[in-house]
């Protein structure tokens, strides 16, 4: 099967043949039609994730369809049906963690596109239990940037509890799609861009945002939340600085650069710094019960397999104009 690899990070990825891979107990062989692409993809390929399994096949926002089912597999899906692939790829379901309903955080997990193989190949093979069944709502294409900007920003935003100004910083597709849930929920969105991106400013006042401004400037009203999706340590003490007494600041990336400090009087007042980590399959349930009747649009610029190294870079230059999706069959 054709694959895109990751050899050695720093490299561009290495298009060729490799085996099919075969379905083990438990897992699904699933023919790929579509894989979005995420920032953590380019963190791994850009060596600033540890230890990833190499050679390794990245990519973990997947939609195929089940083409051979293994031994002793989850009986939730069968041979032809469609289905979504996401990070989290296995957990242990012993750990502490496991035990006490934070599967997200299992000390042995494996993430897809990471420590596993993922999804930029013609097929891959993936443990029943941890993929989802998806919307009849959307196409394949439309579907792949739903199963980690969706879901992990889903998370980051359930994290927020009932916070009524919520704002967001870096408004990439996570925000995008977690935007439009905010809004369906009735809450006001506050948006903040690079300084001086005012044509992101306006996409955002346009889905509905009540302001949306630089990341330098202060909102018009102090916030109760806010989340961050850009991978900028900075945003940490000023999106502090914009909370009400009580607020939470939400981390939704895997990465990010180091956080200057601060005084101790932009935290007291019971703030609070938090971050997400992963996903369970309980926000997996939830999200895609939720995205239909939102419902949920996804903005998508397609590739073909073979220009994977192309759509990186586009997206590390912030040259597209929607979430990276590679096609790999029809
Ligand atoms: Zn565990
Ligand atoms: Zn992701």
């Amino acid at each position: 099967m054709r694959a895109m690899v990751l050899d050695k990070p720093t490299q561009p990825l290495q298009s060729r043949d490799v085996p099919k891979p075969k379905p083990a107990r438990g897992q699904l062989l699933v023919r790929i039609s579509a894989c979005a692409v995420c920032r953590t993809d380019i963190h791994v390929v850009d060596g600033e994730l540890p230890d990833p399994k190499l050679p390794l096949i990245p990519g973990h926002q997947i939609v195929g369809r089940v083409e051979e089912i293994g031994e002793r597999a989850d009986s939730k899906f069968q041979i032809g049906d469609r289905v979504g692939i996401p990070w989290l790829g296995w957990t242990d379901g012993d750990c502490a963690y496991c035990r006490s309903g934070r599967e997200n955080l299992c000390d042995n997990a494996l993430f897809t596109g990471y420590t596993i193989d993922g999804g930029y190949s013609d097929f891959t093979v993936a443990d029943a239990r941890f993929c989802f069944h998806l919307p009849d709502r959307y196409n394949d294409v439309e579907a792949a940037p739903l199963l980690c900007a969706g879901l992990i920003g889903y998370r980051s935003y359930r994290k927020t509890g009932n916070a009524r100004r919520l704002g967001i910083y870096g408004f990439g597709n996570a925000a995008h799609l977690i935007s439009q849930i905010a809004l369906y929920e009735e809450r006001d969105l506050f948006v903040f861009t690079r300084p001086g991106d005012t044509a992101t400013q306006q996409d955002a006042k346009e889905l509905g945002a009540v302001w949306a401004g630089g990341s330098d400037e202060m909102p018009p009203e102090k916030l109760d939340a806010a989340i961050i999706f850009a991978s900028v340590g900075p945003l940490v003490p000023a999106a502090l600085r914009a909370l009400a007494k009580g607020g939470i600041v939400v981390c939704g990336g895997i990465h990010m650069t180091d956080i200057p400090s601060f005084p101790y009087a932009d935290l007291w007042e019971e703030r609070v710094i938090t971050s997400v980590a992963n996903l369970t399959r309980r926000d997996g349930e939830e999200f895609f019960e939720l995205a239909p009747r939102v419902p949920i649009k996804t903005k998508t610029e397609t590739f073909p397999l073979e220009e994977a190294n192309i759509a990186l870079d586009r997206f590390r230059a912030g040259q597209l104009k929607g979430t990276a999706v590679l096609t790999i069959a029809e």
